[in-house]
């Protein structure tokens, strides 16, 4: 049954997530690790929990994610898969409710002991949203942004043109780098988003439900820039959607929420054995359809 609808699910868009063709790929490319096992982890929680006041959100989250390759969250709603990507780059300090306990390692240091420079650890772990949301300013400055804050001052327009290439998206815009922005397609303005958090050089992508306000097309489009990223960045991606799971990750985690709707982390393992053999009767049934 979970073989079924994993296989109706690889059918269904061309492009698919084959764990021989990438490892016959990986091995002739030195840049991306071999996926046989996660390898060196570039980010790892140990035992984090959160609260917004009162409600425990996540409850004794322990995972690591594998360098140079796409980890996928997934879970039912509410289960707290923004809340743990968010984690990543200490993005909820901003909610004045939010505590957390436990580790978040970056490279074998916790990001969130207090001598952290939450300015730096934002810079090495970038983030995409899931509305793109560029500026209302020119093509050029979105992408420039960051790279000027940095004191990338005297090289921005080679920054520029490589983080648009990139996030292949150069060629569309090149002749429009001085229009607003907001005059992008829905894809394009999310695929700027991607190069503006290229352009400051990140070592992690954070993606939460990238794809969700986009068309198909778009969304291959996303796709497929993701496994081209792959080859140099982490990427974490947040999603509902099973199929875009299956199809870009190497790597799937599965939450989900306990009777008290703290989230739980049911499995982490290579994306096909979750799908097609998970170890937890919860991820069989959410992904067999059963409930979430
Ligand atoms: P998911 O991404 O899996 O849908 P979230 O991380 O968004 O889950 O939310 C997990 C739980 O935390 C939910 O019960 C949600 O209502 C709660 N939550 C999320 N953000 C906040 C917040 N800023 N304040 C209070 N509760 C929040």
């Amino acid at each position: 049954m979970v073989r079924e609808r994993l296989e109706d699910l690889l059918r269904e868009r061309r492009m698919v997530f084959d764990p021989e063709a990438e490892l016959a790929r990986a091995e002739s490319d030195e840049q991306r690790p071999v996926a046989t096992a996660p390898g060196p982890s570039v980010l790892e929680t140990r035992n984090l929990e959160v609260y917004y006041g009162h409600f425990q959100a996540l409850r004794s989250v322990s995972l690591a994610i594998a360098a140079r390759q796409i980890t996928a969250i997934i879970g039912p709603s509410g289960c707290g898969k923004s809340t743990l990507l968010r984690c990543f780059n200490r993005m909820n300090d901003m909610i004045p409710s939010f505590r957390a306990a436990g580790e978040v390692l970056f490279e074998g240091r916790n990001i969130y002991e207090r001598a952290m420079d939450v300015v730096d650890v934002r810079r090495r772990i970038g983030m995409v949203f899931q509305k793109p949301n560029p500026f209302p300013k020119p093509v050029y400055e979105n992408v420039a942004f960051g790279a000027r804050i940095n004191g990338y001052e005297g090289r921005l327009d080679e920054i520029v043109e490589r983080a648009l290439r990139q996030a292949a998206l150069w060629d569309e815009v090149k002749d429009k780098l001085r229009h607003n922005a907001l005059a992008l397609s829905g894809g394009q303005q999310q695929r700027l988003c991607i190069a503006r958090a290229l352009a400051i050089e990140p070592e992690v992508i954070l993606m939460d439900e990238p794809c969700s306000a986009l068309d198909p097309v778009a969304t291959l489009k996303i796709e497929d820039l993701m496994r081209e990223l792959a080859r140099d960045y982490t990427i974490v991606i947040v999603t509902h959607n099973m199929q875009q799971a299956a199809r870009v990750s190497d790597w799937t985690a599965v939450m989900m929420m306990a009777d008290d709707r703290a989230g739980e982390m049911v499995e982490l393992g290579a994306t096909r054995e979750v799908f097609t053999n998970p170890r937890d009767k919860r991820t069989e049934d959410y992904i067999t359809g059963r409930f979430g």
